[in-house]
């Protein structure tokens, strides 16, 4: 491990500065940026802990809900108002990691943690683009089973690993982001990157910016709302496939849908086609089948991973008829 120095965070302004000098990474609940330290993939000269600077879950003004970016996801996952509210966000985060993880891990660390290729964890052996930028990618003709068929592209083939950011996706969550400057906010959804020929930058944020919260929308459609994973495992594993879905049926119509794919794409994938399709048309499983197909239809399976396609396709239709009590 390269030496680093290392500094508790005493607020928002603090952190700023502090990461104002190259080199400096932020710490969450470091599940995953110490594991990265270790394999030598991140060498940050500079450690600012910001998981010290606010975990609250409160009630917004509009009646959505805004957590802080320190919670824990233990905490988010428990939360009344997110069991009962938002349902898919709790249950995404119970499918992630392990119990002992999830008490550390926090919302701001989760967003921003890095891909589990294992190629990219190869720093002594593999080729990276993502790692090393121009080297090359050695999991595009190697074991590929568990990356992406969407939003790749010839520079790296990795997906993102997290289950919470999904559901996040699906609820079009607003990130608040943080800078010397002052503060922004942007979707979840513009927040993550495609890795196109820079898959080395992952998100929309500038170093030394620091996200401190995120919204959630008012509204009931999210109640009405589930996430299912499926791996190779049955805990303690990145997903295959997952899908995050809430559903509004009224008189057998699709009222309002949002549907966010995991394990298929280098972000989380938001389903805007299939979303488009199924809006005021009929709550049936022929409809979900069209829809998810429309979404797929630019899907590119790599040599070991084309099983994907029809796994999300089952996955997609199997929840889809659960939320509107079509028998499944
Ligand atoms: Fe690196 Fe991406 Fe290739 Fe994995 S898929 S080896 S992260 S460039």
């Amino acid at each position: 491990m390269t030496p680093f120095t290392y500094a508790r965070a005493a607020s928002v302004p603090d952190a700023l500065q502090r990461a104002a000098i190259a080199g400096t990474k932020f710490l969450g609940g470091g599940t995953n940026l110490v594991d990265l330290m270790r394999e030598t993939v991140e060498r940050p000269t500079a450690l600012v802990d910001v998981s010290g600077l606010g975990a609250a879950i409160v009630e917004s003004d509009d009646g959505g809900l805004h957590i802080a970016a320190a919670a824990r996801n233990t905490a988010i996952a428990e939360h009344r108002a997110v069991r009962e509210r938002y349902p898919m966000l709790s249950r995404a985060i119970l499918a992630g990691a392990s119990a002992q993880i999830r008490n550390m891990a926090t919302l701001g660390g989760n967003l921003l943690q890095r891909t589990r290729c294992t190629y990219f964890f190869d720093d002594e052996g593999s080729r990276c683009n993502k790692r090393t930028p121009g080297q090359g990618c050695d999991a595009i003709g190697g074991f590929n089973r568990n990356h992406a068929i969407l939003g790749a592209s010839e520079a790296c083939i990795a997906t993102h690993p997290s289950d919470m950011a999904v559901a996040l996706a699906a609820l079009d969550a607003v990130v608040h982001v943080s800078g010397i400057g002052g503060e922004r906010m942007l979707s979840i959804n513009e927040l993550h990157r495609l890795p196109g020929d820079r898959p080395d930058v992952e998100t929309e944020l500038a170093p030394g910016k620091l996200i401190t919260g995120v919204d959630l929308p008012a509204g009931s459609l999210y109640a009405r709302s589930t996430y299912r994973k499926v791996r190779d495992r049955s805990s303690y594993a990145f997903a295959l496939v997952s899908v995050a879905a809430a559903l509004e049926v009224s008189g057998g119509v699709v009222r309002d849908v949002r549907i966010a794919l995991g394990g298929v794409a280098p972000k989380p994938w938001r389903a805007w086609k299939a979303e488009m399709a199924l809006r005021g048309g009929p709550a049936s499983e022929e409809a979900f089948l069209a829809a998810i197909d429309a979404e797929l239809r630019d899907a590119k399976p790599l040599s070991h991973n084309g099983f994907k396609i029809e796994l999300a396709r089952r996955m997609v239709v199997a929840v889809l008829n659960e939320l509107s009590g079509v028998a499944a």
